[in-house]
Parts: structure tokens; sequence; C-alpha cells
């Protein structure tokens, strides 16, 4: 028998992937040429779709990468000559604050623990910072931050460049992309694919900000997958380097049957989802929420602490056909993580609820 898989990324695939992917076996995408017109059809309609899902305007492009933490680095490089703030509340925020580091930036940091969000009014952005780097599900934790509080901050810091992973929700947080100038996720979350393409939109203002720093001698923005090449290739859909043709002619399918069912209804269902798995936990003896603040649970990654050993919960989990999450780092033995994405119907998670209650 089949699991299903609750973790949360790589994750359970989307159902009609298996079609989609059969498909692109069937008429030779892996074949052909990246530079051909099949390839920019392709592209174009990827873009057309995510356009569409994540209302995305015409002031920003969407590129695409290996993985999103490759956006972690190219934001870095061709967004900030200096410095970065960053809001971190777990281990993928703090990644992003750490390569900012690495890559010698003067990284501003604003930490709260484990398991606490952030809303507008906690946020005081340093004034030399250029780019507000905020997640908007820190996966690590299961800890979301309300796309109307980053709204409300970019609002009080206009001039700042505003960039937000959304590795782990997409398509689910409302962006507001007249306020938001970059944002980014990865596929193997809740797109349901395997792991192997990352997705970055990112805004006129960025690519003038890179086109800028391009210029100084003293530093560099990179060889590979530099934003103002990005973008040069994107105007006639290409891309500088051979891309995963595959997965971007799956992920414009996927955006595609997502856009059928309209967004409205995804995000309606993944919170209609996620309430119950919230319920449930708290009137459960053996588990209960991570995070305190209801506002700031988490939607798509849902964290519960576990009485007895989690590793006993996701075995008798594992039994059923069922797999969950463990805890991250330290807390992998007291904690379970629970993907609430769209590839997992509301009678599934019934269905690990019940599983759950035993
Ligand atoms: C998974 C994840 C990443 C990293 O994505 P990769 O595809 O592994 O590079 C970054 N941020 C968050 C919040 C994530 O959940």
């Amino acid at each position: 028998m089949k699991n299903t898989y609750f973790t949360p990324g790589p994750a359970e695939l989307y159902p009609s992937f298996y079609t989609h992917l059969q498909t692109a076996l069937d008429e030779q995408i892996g074949s052909i040429s990246h530079r051909s017109r099949r390839f920019q059809d392709i592209y174009r309609h990827t873009d057309e779709q995510l356009r569409l899902l994540l209302n995305i305007p015409a002031t920003h492009r969407i590129f695409f990468t290996g993985s999103a933490s490759e956006v972690w680095e190219r934001i870095l490089l061709n967004c900030v000559e200096h410095e970065s703030f960053h809001a971190v509340n777990g281990s993928f925020s703090r990644k992003f604050y750490d390569y900012a580091q690495s890559l010698h930036k003067f990284a501003h940091l604003f930490e709260k623990p484990f398991g606490q969000g952030f809303d507008a009014a906690d946020i005081d952005v340093p004034e030399y910072a250029e780019v507000v780097c905020l997640t908007h599900n820190e996966t690590s934790s299961g800890v979301q931050m309300k796309p109307a509080d980053m709204h409300k901050l970019k609002r009080k810091y206009p001039k700042k460049l505003f960039c937000v992973d959304m590795v782990s929700s997409a398509p689910y947080p409302d962006l507001d992309f007249g306020l938001i100038d970059s944002a980014f996720f990865s596929v193997q979350k809740a797109f349901g694919m395997p792991a192997g393409l990352g997705v970055w939109i990112a805004s006129e203002a960025c690519l003038e900000k890179a086109e800028r720093l391009q210029q100084y001698d003293s530093l560099t923005i990179g060889a590979h997958h530099t934003l103002p090449t990005l973008w040069k290739n994107a105007q006639t859909f290409e891309t500088p380097a051979t891309p995963n043709v595959l997965f971007i002619y799956i992920l414009g399918k996927l955006a595609e049957d997502f856009n059928q069912i309209g967004i409205a209804n995804i995000r309606r269902q993944t919170e209609e989802k996620a309430k119950a798995i919230y319920k449930f936990l708290e009137g459960s003896e053996a588990f209960e929420p991570f995070v305190k603040e209801e506002r700031h649970r988490s939607q798509t990654v849902i964290v519960a602490n576990t009485r007895r050993s989690s590793a006993d919960v996701i075995a008798s989990a594992r039994m059923a056909n069922m797999v969950v999450g463990s805890g991250y780092g330290k807390l992998k033995d007291s904690q379970i993580r629970i993907a609430n994405f769209p590839a997992t119907s509301a009678e599934q998670v019934e269905q690990l609820l019940r599983q759950l209650a035993r």
C-alpha cells in the first residue's frame, strides 16, 4: 500500500503530477533544447499561470533557479551593497541570515525565540538596512507571519527592498506585489513536486539595484544567475544556463490545475484543514499545538508537542501508511510536524487525525 506523506518537504506529490510527468515524457520534454521555441512556450505558459495564481504584476519577473536556498544568495549578492535586515525565529530564517554573513554583508539580526512570531509593530528596521528579509512560513517551528504585517512594514519603510521567503507556503500567502519586491519558493513543498527547482520573483526595483551594484569594482553580484542576466534572458522566455525544463513544464501544468480550482478555494481548503488539525491538537491529551499565539500559527506546516516520544507517534502512523515529519533539530524527539499542503485532501487529513487519536 502506498504511503501518504504529511512531511514538510519533500512532501506528498500533487495527484495530477503523475499525468503531467507522463505527458512530458511522451512529448520528449527531457530532450528538447532550452534554446528552442518549444521551451520558450513552456516558460511563457508557466510564467502566465504563476502570475495568475499569485497575482504577480508586470513590474516583476519570474526566474528559475536550482533551489530556494540558492535564491537567498542571489538576493543578497544582487540587492545588498552593505546591509541587510533579518527577522529570525527558526532554522530557515537563520540560514538566510547566515548566508548574508558568509557573503560579508553587514547583517542585522532581530531574533525571536523558536515558536514565536513577528507582527509589524515588533520590528524596527535599522536606518541603513537596504533589504528586509522576512520568512512567511518558518518551516522548522510552524510559525507564520501575516502578509498584512509585511505590507504594513513596507509602508513604514517604503525605500527598502522587501524580500519574502514563501518556500513552505506558496501559493497560500496572498502577497501584494505592489509592496513586496521579491519572493521565492521551491517546488517540493506546497506545489507537490519532487525537489529540483526554485522559483524567484523579483521586481524592477531589484533589477535597478543589481545593475547599480554591478558597476562597482569593490563588489561582486556573483557570476551564476545574476539578476541582470536572468532578466535579460527572461524577456524572451529564455534562461542563462540549461534549466530544469521538465519541472518548469510540470510546474506550469500544476499552476494551471490550481488556477482551475481557484486560488481562493485553495486558500480556504488550506485554512479548513489547518483548523481541523489545530482543533484536534487542542482537544487531545497526547498532543498540543507548539505555537501559542493563534495568529502566528502556520496554516501549511503544523507543529505539535507530543506527550510520548515523537518517534513512537511517527512509527505508529507509518504502520498505517502515513508519514509525518519529526521535530526540527533538538526538538526532534518531542515534536511532530504535519504538512498541510494542497496535495493532501480533507479526507486524508481526517484519516491522519483518527490515527493520531489512537
Ligand atoms: C525548505 C525551505 C528552504 C530551502 O529550500 P531548498 O529548496 O531546500 O533550497 C528555505 N526556506 C524555507 C522556509 C524552507 O522551508
